[in-house]
């Protein structure tokens, strides 16, 4: 049937308002797949001129980043897998390497699981050495969230129920991705009904010459931290905040990521790399400059902004080409990196950190803006 002009208005405006209604006409719903127990998980794409972010409601994956480089060819520069079973099976011999989820309840590591709230102490699962990382084995990348089209993007909720991995109380989370003027911004937030403590963060590794186009050492990096928390073997903090003044950490000005990373530094030594919490200088009190990355092949540009108080800056040191991501292509060692904002890690067992509590009442809210461009 042909459709007059008349006919094809009046189904543009019901669309329009359709997606109106729905938040947004750059913002899509598609079915990504089903869990094996049946539960069927959504993809939503986010498009905005070249960039087109892809973000599923299972574990809150950043699926997909799609963004031009100096010519205006486009390039997905997150790692991650094709379809749901890749992101559900993505656990290998070394555990999950957590390609892009919202982590928590508590982002990095809480030292040997225990912690101390209003003189009680609770112990969480043991899931990476002595320590608990990234919220347990069932965190918030496992789960399904509720999701919800919204103005330029997208708002994934969920309840993590009171005692849900060891945590204390009922924990209300709201994650919002939004894409808008050439940058990706994701906003956290949380309320309790019982005193707790959480560290959220977007554990996506980037690569700017696209997903599996090799290691990211020729990246140039700017941190815009004096600072760094010193860790033990364990890589779990020891309280000191060290000056990254004359160590391979300083990267206050722009410096390859690959220049130093090999030095004879105890630090990168316990972790095969870079894997450590930078001290951000604004303080995480407003939104603020965390860090800069260029891509010299590409000349794509990623600027980091945050009010979070610290960014684990990780290099993908235990890669090791187990993990076949999108295309089949295996992530080797080093193929992607992490800036994950966020508070410092084991900060309920150090009362001189920013502090990682929430009573009730409370609004926990955390911003970070992901912003994209290129240069010569
Ligand atoms: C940690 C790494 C860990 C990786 C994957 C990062 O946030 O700092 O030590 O290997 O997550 O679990």
């Amino acid at each position: 049937m042909n459709m007059g002009w008349k006919q094809v208005l009046t189904a543009s405006v019901l669309l329009l308002c359709v997606s109106s209604v729905e938040g947004g006409s750059n913002v899509k719903k598609d079915l990504f797949g089903k869990l094996p127990d049946g539960t069927p998980v959504d993809i939503y794409t986010l498009s905005e001129g070249p960039i087109e972010v892809r973000v599923t409601n299972y574990g809150g994956y950043l699926v997909s980043l799609k963004v031009p480089d100096r010519n205006g060819k486009s390039a997905d520069i997150v790692l991650g897998f094709d379809d749901l079973d890749g992101y559900v099976n993505n656990n290998t011999h070394k555990g999950t390497a957590y390609l892009g989820p919202i982590v928590g309840r508590y982002a990095n590591r809480i030292a040997r699981g225990n912690f101390t709230l209003d003189g009680r102490q609770y112990s969480l699962a043991i899931n990476n050495g002595p320590n608990a990382l990234h919220g347990g084995p069932h965190g918030f990348h496992q789960v399904v969230w509720k999701g919800r089209l919204i103005p330029a993007g997208i708002e994934l909720t969920y309840l993590s129920k009171d005692g849900e991995e060891g945590y204390p109380g009922n924990l209300n989370v709201v994650v919002r991705y939004t894409l808008s003027q050439g940058a990706l911004t994701i906003d956290y937030s949380a309320t309790t009904d019982k005193d707790t403590i959480l560290n959220l963060t977007n554990h996506t590794y980037f690569n700017l010459k696209g997903a599996g186009q090799g290691d990211i050492l020729d990246h140039d990096l700017i941190l815009y931290a004096s600072r760094f928390t010193w860790a033990d073997s364990n890589l779990t903090p020891t309280g000191e905040l060290k000056s990254v003044g004359g160590t391979p950490l300083d990267f206050r000005k722009s410096t390859r990521i690959g220049e130093r990373i090999d030095s004879d530094y105890e630090q990168l030594r316990v972790a095969g790399g870079y894997d450590q919490n930078f001290v951000l200088d604004a303080g995480g009190r407003e939104l603020a400059e965390a860090a800069e990355v260029y891509e010299p092949s590409s000349g794509r540009v990623m600027r980091v902004l945050t009010d979070q108080p610290g960014v684990q800056f990780y290099t993908g040191n235990f890669f090791d080409g187990t993990i076949k991501g999108k295309n089949g292509i295996a992530y080797q060692r080093r193929f992607g990196l992490c800036l994950e904002t966020q508070h410092f890690p084991d900060s309920p067992n150090h009362p001189e950190f920013p502090t990682t509590e929430l009573e009730p009442g409370q609004r926990f809210h955390r911003v970070t803006v992901f912003g994209f461009s290129t240069r010569k």
